[in-house]
């Protein structure tokens, strides 16, 4: 019996996509460097593979933050101020908060029934505020976020610390629902835990399924829960 829900929120809830291609167009713009719309795609590539990194524990987050512009920009072939875009890339996705289809439908009708937790690799202030933004955060009972407790999906002691602070959760009754096969899915099927797989992009799916559903859009969560 089904009493938690965590829910991952970039690219789950919060479009982190759209969200984050504005953030470096915009980043891109203040500093007067010429943006071209496949930077977007590009950036995204280049930042999944640092948080695979992160995922791995083979990076931290402050070596996200000092590589990854340093490293855009040289893949671009640009000259510019790595660590000054990094810091308006952040403060500009601060505020983006654009949902993904269906989000705060889904929270609504996901918290009516279940109590509902955010569990995300993120910085703290940045996750409410953009959930805020979003009319999300009304739905969610807490965050949990890596930033305050020390530790990334899919490790062992992200889902330690979430459970320590929860009367009565238990991986039995509890599902994590997310995007990521890497931190969402292989983080609950580890820790025992029953997994929804968002697969917002249309990935093809891996030959180990660990999860015990799959959706395509958020809505279809109800067909499950
Ligand atoms: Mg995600």
């Amino acid at each position: 019996m089904i009493k938690n829900v965590f829910i991952d929120i970039d690219d789950t809830l919060l479009d982190f996509d759209k969200n984050a291609t504005l953030a470096v167009k915009m980043a891109f713009e203040k500093v007067g460097l010429c943006y071209k719309d496949e930077y977007g795609p590009w950036f995204l590539q280049i930042n999944d593979g640092l948080w695979r990194l992160i995922e791995e524990k083979k990076l931290t987050r402050k070596g996200l933050h000092e590589r990854r512009f340093k490293g855009v920009l040289s893949e671009f072939g640009l000259v510019g101020d790595g660590d000054l875009i990094e810091k308006l890339f952040r403060e500009f996705l601060f505020d983006l908060a654009i949902p993904v289809d269906g989000a705060v439908e889904i929270l609504k009708y996901l918290s009516g029934k279940y109590t509902v937790y955010a569990a995300s690799n993120a910085i703290y202030l940045q996750q409410v505020n953009r959930l805020k933004k979003a009319g999300m955060y009304e739905y969610l009972e807490r965050l949990f976020v890596s930033e305050i407790i020390g530790y990334n999906k899919p490790s062992k002691e992200f889902f330690d610390a979430c459970f320590k602070e929860l009367d009565g959760a238990t991986v039995e009754n509890t599902v994590m629902i997310g995007d990521s096969l890497t931190a969402d899915i292989k983080g609950a099927n580890d820790y025992g835990m029953r997994a929804i797989w968002f697969n917002k992009k249309g990935a093809i799916e891996p030959n180990e399924k660990n999860y015990f559903a799959k959706v395509d859009r958020l809505q279809d969560i109800k067909k499950y829960l």
